[in-house]
């Protein structure tokens, strides 16, 4: 993620600016940016940024904390802590059992959009997104996988297409608006106000028989299978979006996104970071010292190396593009083998022989020369 933006600066307000400075801010600038109705670019990502502001300045115990610490107050958790009934909280880190509560609270007022007088019940709204950890293999991430998933997600109830009833009438006490108006007399005069019909809750329609298994929400919760192509070369804690398979909309709104972020196994052998892999290859005594070839398991299989002449442990020989590829991002690892020299614990007799025969000669090179000399003027 970018660096991210002051709050003050994401609301355009003064650090001094009270309560209703900061909620009329917010209201203008969701308004402006709420993905259902703005033509602006980033439209999303600046609503929860916004969203995100709102959260944190308009609760007087959050705004403190962040005062003295910035965003380092709520940085640290996974996806979506710390901002609990916003656009992002409810998306992500669902809990199958708080799904009717996001819900609620996600269309039912969390927007802060002000009275419900002004609020059209009829507007269609977006659904919101989901988020799924999502454990994979070494192997299934670094080539890539087909996945299906169980995902309890609010659908359009197919009982009434998502009307919520059968027998579609005009709303007889709003004659179809949606709204009521009434004259209220005050000392100050006689005002119109308008409020949203109650009989049809503002949408302007009503049903001679209400759908019995949606109870005339016009959604379901429901367990839905999807299948979804995961690239080769997802790292772990990587997210990945899958548009529209999240929540659907209401009236007609776009499906939230669904967003997989990944746990991946590690690998017995195989080290990895990034697109790079590790390997580290135990050689023996004799081919340190005399070099050879040696047989070394790529993720796309066997090549031959050769082990230089006089190989120390923790030499490193790089094979190019033989690391994983991000088809996403169309680049390529590297695998790096990493050589280490096993010394031999059990030797047989002729074995010893030979090992005496050779410390006879003079194996001494210049790094064991220097080594001596120090330990001698540290005497
Ligand atoms: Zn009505
Ligand atoms: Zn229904």
């Amino acid at each position: 993620m970018a660096t991210k933006r002051d709050y003050y600066e994401v609301l355009g307000v003064s650090k001094s600016a009270s309560q209703d400075e900061i909620k009329s801010a917010f209201r203008k600038l969701a308004k402006k940016y709420h993905p259902d109705i703005s033509k602006e670019e980033n439209a999303e990502e600046k609503f929860k940024e916004v969203q995100e502001a709102y959260s944190v300045l308009s609760d007087e115990n959050k705004r403190r904390q962040y005062d003295q610490f910035g965003h380092a107050a709520f940085s640290g958790g996974g996806a979506g802590s710390g901002f609990g009934g916003g656009f992002n909280g409810a998306g992500f880190g669902f809990d199958a059992s708080d799904l009717g509560d996001i819900f609620e609270d996600l269309f039912g007022g969390g927007f802060g959009f002000g009275g419900s007088t002004n609020r059209s019940k009829t507007r269609a709204r977006r659904g919101s997104d989901v988020l799924m950890q999502v454990n994979l293999s070494f192997e299934e991430a670094v080539f890539g996988c087909e996945k299906d998933f169980d995902l309890d997600v609010v659908s359009e109830c197919n009982e009434c297409n998502g009307k919520g009833g059968f027998g579609e009438e005009t709303c007889k006490r709003c004659h179809g608006s949606g709204t009521i108006t009434s004259e209220q007399r005050t000392i100050l005069g006689s005002f119109m106000t308008k409020t949203t019909c109650p009989t049809c809750n503002g949408k302007g329609k009503t049903y001679k028989e209400i759908c019995s298994k949606c109870h005339g929400k016009g959604q379901v919760k429901s367990r839905k299978t999807i299948t979804v192509s995961i690239p080769s070369g997802i790292d772990n804690g990587e997210r990945l979006r899958v548009p529209s398979k999240g929540h659907a909309g209401e009236n007609g709104g776009a499906a939230g996104d669904l967003y997989l972020e990944f746990n991946i196994k590690e690998h017995k052998f195989y080290e990895r970071d990034g697109l790079d892999i590790y390997l580290e290859v135990p050689i023996t005594f004799t081919e340190a010292v005399l070099g050879g070839k040696k047989e070394i398991p790529t993720i796309y299989g066997n090549v031959k190396l050769i082990i230089p002449a006089g190989t120390d442990s923790g030499d490193k020989q790089r094979l190019k593009s033989k690391g994983i590829k991000d088809e996403s991002r169309r680049k390529t690892g590297d695998m790096y083998v990493i050589f280490k020299v096993v010394t031999p614990k059990k030797i047989s007799k002729d074995q010893k022989k030979l090992f005496e025969a050779l410390s006879k000669t003079n194996l001494e090179d210049n790094e064991i020369d220097k080594f001596n000399k120090f330990t001698l003027n540290n005497d």
